[in-house]
């Protein structure tokens, strides 16, 4: 057939071969309705579908791409690599490479180990803090996402500072019973927390600028008492920066929040597109892992001298002087020409951004926590979802998920995406 629509094939085929017809689940849809587009080639600021329909991309593998699609410098690395073999199982000196780079950059961090998944990495990190402190239980915050490890899939219990119950079948209750679920923002709470439970608290794991409830900033007074009740109570602060980390700037966000975390677990932009993620901090607690120490962690594929090189290639590029301004001003004039034409609509609609991360809201003031950014209307963002797919520009499929601008974008792009926007917003009903 001429014009079936390729997409539609590739999903039904999927479907027949891989639960839900993909590999990590918001890549489905569900959420938003539709096919998912399912790309054939990428290049600079853009990607192609199985129609050969161009798309200005703001995902950016969710992250990892900040350089945007194929950096030449980042593809020749990576074509020299793999001539000299894709894996080894025997440590290299690109590792070391990677590691000195990587501590460089995030001054918090003595050493560090390297991983092959974000969740693979703060799953590691929480095992450390737990193997260092001699603690049993942890802090997470309700909307922060540290990976599918089965005691990080939790959700707030009912009443204040309690115990989180499993958000997956196959976890069970036992794993995440001493996994505290706590609100963001809420430092009633986090006092309360420490108060009841501060001798027993392994760590506290946060994403300090929140990525995985659209884009929620820790306020400055939040983050600093959870650094001062970790500090008191002997609480690891453990920054889960693997989508922060290199993208809201070039030390992350504890360099934008001036906090320096016990421990920092990274991913995405570190492996510039290829599986690389890391965690690391103080080389007193570092030491505590095997083969030095008894907390047991290893990786057939860690440090890998394919994903090393690209993500040595790539932290190469953004450490280049200007790059986070340049990225940062781009992307603030994203979020400004969407406010603008939000607001020429009379849309309640607000926006913001840190480095080359952003979120946008259909409500007036910036949410705090992951239950307001829930309170969106769902009906009103898919329709704006599928009004940009339609125009060729690609936003995250869910309400929930930041998005990402490339060094690659040019303003050309943000001009283009913004009057996308602006289109849409006409159609949208008004509130
Ligand atoms: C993406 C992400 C993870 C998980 O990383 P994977 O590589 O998908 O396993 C963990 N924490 C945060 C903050 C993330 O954004």
């Amino acid at each position: 057939m001429l014009n079936a629509d390729q997409n539609d094939i590739l999903f039904e085929r999927a479907r027949a071969v891989i639960p839900g017809g993909v590999n990590s689940p918001v890549r489905a849809f569900k959420a938003v309705g539709g096919t998912p587009r399912f790309i054939r080639r990428a290049e600079g600021a853009y990607f192609w579908d199985a129609n050969d329909k161009r798309y200005i991309d703001y995902i950016g593998s969710w992250g990892p791409m900040i350089l945007g699609h194929g950096h030449p410098a980042v593809v020749e690395a990576v074509q020299k690599a793999v001539l000299e073999g894709f894996s080894y199982g025997a440590p290299t000196e690109r590792e070391i490479e990677l590691a000195e780079a990587i501590l460089a950059l995030v001054p918090s961090m003595e050493m560090v180990r390297l991983v092959s998944s974000g969740t693979e990495a703060a799953m590691s990190a929480l095992r450390l803090a737990r193997g260092a402190t001699g603690r049993k239980h942890i802090i997470k915050f309700e909307g922060c996402y540290h990976g599918h490890a089965d005691a990080l899939l939790v959700k707030a219990g009912s009443g204040l500072a309690t115990f989180g119950h499993p958000t997956s079948a196959g976890v069970p209750p036992e794993v995440t019973q001493h996994t505290l679920v706590l609100e963001y923002n809420n430092i009633a709470q986090l006092e309360e927390a420490f108060a009841l439970h501060g001798n027993d608290i392994a760590c506290l794991m946060i994403e300090a600028i929140a990525g995985n409830m659209n884009f929620v900033r820790a306020t400055p007074a939040f983050a600093a008492r959870c650094r001062e009740l970790c500090t008191q109570h002997g609480a690891l602060l453990v920054f889960d920066e693997v989508m922060t980390g290199f993208r809201v700037g070039l030390h992350g966000a504890q360099g934008v929040l001036g906090i320096t975390p016990d421990l920092t677990v990274l991913g995405k932009v570190i492996g510039g597109g290829m599986p690389l993620a890391a965690f690391g901090g103080p080389r007193a607690i570092m030491e505590q892992l095997a083969p030095l120490g008894p907390v047991y962690q290893a990786g057939t594929l860690s440090g890998n001298p394919v994903a090393t090189a690209c993500g040595l290639a790539t932290l190469k590029e953004i450490a280049k002087p200007g790059f986070y301004e340049a990225l940062g001003k781009k992307t603030r004039s994203l979020v400004d020409g969407l406010k603008a034409a939000a607001a020429a609509e009379g849309l309640p609609f607000n926006a913001d951004s840190e480095g080359g991360m952003f979120g946008f809201f259909l409500m007036k003031e910036l949410p705090q926590n992951y239950a307001t950014v829930m309170t969106t209307d769902n009906a009103k963002f898919n329709a704006l979802f599928h009004g940009l797919l339609d125009r060729g520009v690609y936003i995250a499929p869910a309400l929930y998920e930041a998005g990402f601008v490339s060094a690659a974008h040019g303003d050309d792009d943000i001009a283009a995406t913004i009057d996308a926007a602006r289109q849409v917003f006409r159609t949208l009903p008004s509130p």
